[in-house]
């Protein structure tokens, strides 16, 4: 049986509940700075109670990647997440990116998350990596740690089985266009300056995407955070997304773990392994 089962392509709707986590980053001095806070805070606090009341009218799953961070300070925002019974992913704990980490620090923080997410109930099947930026390791933790899969990469549009060299994992993959930050994440300080999209120009590249998917028989994995996909205009704008898909009838909604679930039963699905990008010394400037 094929991954895609009956349907023409499959639907992941899936949430990064970040926080005020992507701002620290870049340094913990916005801490000092209540006002970027808050807009950081309105995700958890706002965003995700509302999408989880369009996730309930419509009878969807969905995945919610939440950093221990996020766990740690907004608990029952997580319980709220898993009692409404949808998935929480790993997505690290403090939200830094792994290629510019040594091991130790990467594994230490991949620990730290899985420690807060099981605190509160919550036993992550899957990892979402900060910002999208693992390292040729990173999946090798991934399985390492006993996940079943990653969804990070961008080398497809359809799941594959990923050889990390320390168990296989299945691969969920991603892509920019199929993220709201590009679309609306404007903070002035640190400077993230994405042009505040209208949702008309937002809906029309997501549900063309999503059309084009069903020729082509791809996995649409949608990226939302709620600190800026929880405003009411842009709730509307999944809504009409979530209506769309429908309507084309031959679109299926699935959580990630399920996504990968079905990728791994399929017999014929596509298999790779890791391959490291390797540069000869002084072919390019560092
Ligand atoms: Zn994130």
């Amino acid at each position: 049986m094929s991954w895609l089962g009956e349907s023409a392509a499959l639907a992941c709707l899936t949430f990064d509940v970040d926080a005020e986590a992507p701002i620290l980053v870049e340094s913990g001095l916005y801490a000092r700075n209540a006002g970027v806070m808050s807009h950081q805070a309105y995700g958890p606090l706002v965003g995700v109670p509302r999408i989880l009341d369009l996730l309930r009218e419509y009878s969807l799953p969905a995945t919610f990647f939440v950093p221990g961070w996020t766990a740690d300070r907004y608990p029952k925002v997580v319980e709220a997440i898993l009692s409404a019974g949808h998935e929480v992913g790993h997505h690290s704990y403090a939200h830094k990116s792994p290629f510019a980490l040594i091991e130790d620090e990467e594994r230490a923080d991949f620990e730290r998350a899985l420690a807060s997410l099981r605190a509160i109930g919550a036993e992550p099947k899957g990892f979402r990596c900060p910002s999208w930026e693992p390292g040729w390791r990173t999946p090798q933790i991934v399985a390492d740690y006993g996940l079943e899969y990653d969804s990070s990469l961008m080398d497809s549009d359809k799941p594959y089985v990923l050889d990390t060299g320390a168990g296989e994992i299945v691969e969920l993959p991603v892509h920019w266009s199929l993220d709201d930050w590009e679309q609306y994440a404007y903070i002035p300080d640190p400077p993230f300056r994405s042009a505040i999209e209208a949702p008309t120009k937002v809906l029309d590249l997501w549900t063309s995407e999503l059309d084009a998917m069903r020729r082509y028989g791809c996995l649409f994995v949608l990226t939302c955070h709620p600190f800026l996909s929880g405003r009411p205009h842009r709730v509307e704008v999944l809504r009409t997304l979530i209506d769309r898909a429908l309507a084309f009838g031959d679109v299926e909604f699935v959580g990630c773990a399920e996504a990968a679930r079905r990728a791994r039963e399929d017999a014929n699905i596509e298999r790779k392994t890791l391959t490291p990008v390797i540069v000869e010394p002084g072919l390019y400037p560092e």
